[in-house]
């Protein structure tokens, strides 16, 4: 390969090596090693309509935007992304592939945001939403109807953490799908032409909490996988984005022509900031992981706590799928995030809270530094009382984000904090 090449994933590299030189090249002006912060906002033509590298206008397309968007693509195993201004700036393009009288069937445990798009916007634009416990594959089936176009799944999810088997749910789907005959010939049976309506359910998971790190969608099914940069991608809680990748050129034409009718796209300097953050998302993540399982265990045997959810721990009940489906370059992996019930309710989880000196009192994730919140107070005050009763969020449940800071001091910080 030449040094001028842009490099691809597609198996050609280790993950970690991709993490550095997927998508990016010398400068081919000055040789600069690092893809130059394009701040431009339209390019030079040729000749009328005669555009040089595709370039016309950088809502369309941005060099410092198609670098991150090609590694962001070799990541996850795919062939296309785009990067959005926000996590649910993609998801926004995604529901707009929808048309009125479409259906979602939406996994129970999920970000509040994902939930309040769908009920707060795109329900009254004629979009109706089932949500279901996705552990529970039969209330899947039967969530399916006739009308279903998107099934959309996060895992592990937020704050529960339920591991939610990828490939189960998109064999679901295709039985869903096989019931409403495709056109033969046609390779992804349930995408015509741009401009038509899809046909077929489409499975999109929510990739935010594993980060392409530990958990490849694609590769167990899913079309197209979504992320919110502004956690483990972006990695130092300093921007807000989000991204799309699916390996279908079909869906990615259609996504690609929303993002740009539509226009929610990142500065040049935020997809550099990522950029920058990717290299190290190998790596970061595994210290994430590390941390986050000394942790567990840790809490798992203090007094003070009920109950700890973690995916990487025996007593997790999806422990087994989730060995299954994440993984690190470096062996099993789990993740960074952790939820625990505190005994003694919401007084005691509070003053957890309060008594923090290194954990930060704070919503949001993925970041090096470690945060800790409280759902029912903070990130799920919006769900009603009986709602997050019946998801299992008691008032005592906090959730921690564990940074890459030294384990021994996180530990030391929830010890003085408990005690
Ligand atoms: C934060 C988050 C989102 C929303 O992303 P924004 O970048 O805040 O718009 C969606 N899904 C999950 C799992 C998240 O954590």
């Amino acid at each position: 390969m030449g040094h001028d090449s842009v490099r691809h994933g597609a198996g050609e590299h280790q993950f970690a090596t991709d993490c550095i030189h997927a998508g990016q090249r010398p400068d081919p002006t000055t040789g600069a090693i690092m893809t130059p912060v394009y701040l431009t906002s339209t390019f030079v033509q040729n000749s009328p309509g005669v555009f040089r590298d595709g370039y016309d206008y950088a809502r369309s397309k941005n060099p410092t935007r198609t670098a991150l968007e090609s590694n962001l693509a070799a990541l996850e195993g795919g062939t296309h992304a785009m990067a959005f201004s926000s996590g649910l700036a993609a998801m926004d393009c995604v529901l707009h592939q929808l048309r009125v009288g479409d259906h979602v069937v939406l996994s129970d445990d999920v970000y509040g945001g994902t939930y309040r798009q769908l009920d707060k916007v795109f329900r009254h634009l004629g979009i109706e939403t089932t949500r279901v416990d996705m552990l529970r594959h039969d209330m899947v089936q039967a969530a399916m109807r006739p009308q279903t176009r998107l099934v959309w799944l996060e895992t592990p999810s937020n704050p529960m953490l339920k591991v939610i088997d990828i490939a189960a749910i998109r064999a679901i789907v295709d039985q869903a799908a096989a019931s409403s005959a495709p056109p033969a010939g046609v390779r992804d049976p349930g995408l015509g032409p741009l401009g038509t309506p899809i046909q077929t359910p489409l499975l999109l998971v929510d990739n935010t909490f594993a980060s392409p790190a530990l958990q490849h969608p694609l590769e167990l099914g899913a079309h197209v996988v979504m992320h919110s940069c502004t956690k483990y991608i972006g990695g130092h809680s300093d921007l807000v984005a989000g991204a799309l990748v699916t390996a279908s050129p079909e869906l990615a034409e259609r996504l690609r022509f929303t993002q740009n009718a539509v226009g929610a796209v990142p500065s040049a300097m935020d997809c550099f900031l990522m950029l920058r953050s990717t290299k190290t998302l190998d790596v970061r993540m595994q210290r994430h992981c590390e941390n986050a399982m000394a942790i567990a265990q840790w809490l798992e045997a203090h007094p003070s706590i009920e109950r700890v959810i973690y995916p990487g721990l025996a007593s997790h009940p999806q422990h087994e799928l989730a060995t299954r489906q994440m993984r690190g370059t470096w062996g099993p992996a789990y993740g960074g995030m952790i939820s625990c019930v505190v005994r003694g309710g919401l007084e005691k989880s509070r003053r957890v809270l309060e008594r923090v000196r290194i954990f930060s009192l704070a919503e949001s994730l993925g970041g090096v530094e470690s945060l800790i919140e409280h759902p029912a107070i903070m990130t799920h005050a919006s769900v009603p009382a009986e709602a997050r009763a019946a998801l299992g969020i008691a008032d005592g449940l906090i959730r921690l984000s564990v940074g890459i800071e030294h384990v021994s001091d996180l530990i030391k910080d929830l010890e003085s904090a408990l005690g």
